[in-house]
């Protein structure tokens, strides 16, 4: 599935973002940096050590912000770590945060000259963010920079299991 919004294309395919061509992947870590289960787990192990060397010097990472380091072994040249919120009730601030991982991500992009990025469904494993309210933010968020910052050429989301992808199927095409 494709839409363009302006100068980039928002893609939305089931699979692996370690397999992504893209020249940065996001990874959904943790405030230490320093490696965790799901996507965390998957992108260290696919791109080598090198990673988590550049990650032990970033000193950790806020909720809602993200840093970058290279992609290792990794087809993508660049990994932005991004760290999305723990979900607790929807009324600690969680919906702005998630909606910052996006934003920072794209940013830092913006900033090292990054024109295509890939997104997995952040928070929505062992965070627990309901899957339909994390689709709709990381939808309108991305669409949102998108329409207001020129730079970013392709933006798509990888989501892994059957009913993450349906949930992000459903906020797409409810994309104007
Ligand atoms: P969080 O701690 O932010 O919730 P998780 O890694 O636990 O992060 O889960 C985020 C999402 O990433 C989940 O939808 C999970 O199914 C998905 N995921 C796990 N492995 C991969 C992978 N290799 N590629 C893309 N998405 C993945």
């Amino acid at each position: 599935m494709r839409k363009q919004i302006g100068d980039c294309a928002i893609e939305l395919i089931q699979g692996d973002i370690t397999q992504q061509d893209t020249e940065a992947i996001v990874n959904a870590a943790n405030k230490t940096l320093l490696g965790g289960g799901g996507v965390d787990g998957a992108i260290h192990r696919a791109g080598g050590p090198a990673i988590l060397e550049e990650c032990r010097k970033l000193g950790g990472c806020e909720t809602g912000d993200a840093k970058i380091t290279t992609g290792g072994n990794l087809k993508a040249k660049w990994v932005i770590h991004a760290v999305g919120p723990v979900y607790r009730d929807g009324k600690h601030g969680e919906p702005e945060l998630l909606a910052s991982c996006y934003r920072r991500s794209l940013e830092i992009a913006l900033e090292n000259g990054i024109k295509s990025i890939a997104f997995p469904a952040i928070s929505c494993g062992a965070y627990r963010y309901p899957v339909e309210e994390a689709a709709q933010i990381a939808i309108s968020t991305v669409a949102d920079f998108v329409r207001n910052r020129d730079g970013i050429q392709l933006v798509r989301f990888v989501l892994f299991d059957n009913k993450t992808f349906y949930a992000y199927t459903a906020a797409f095409e409810a994309l104007e």
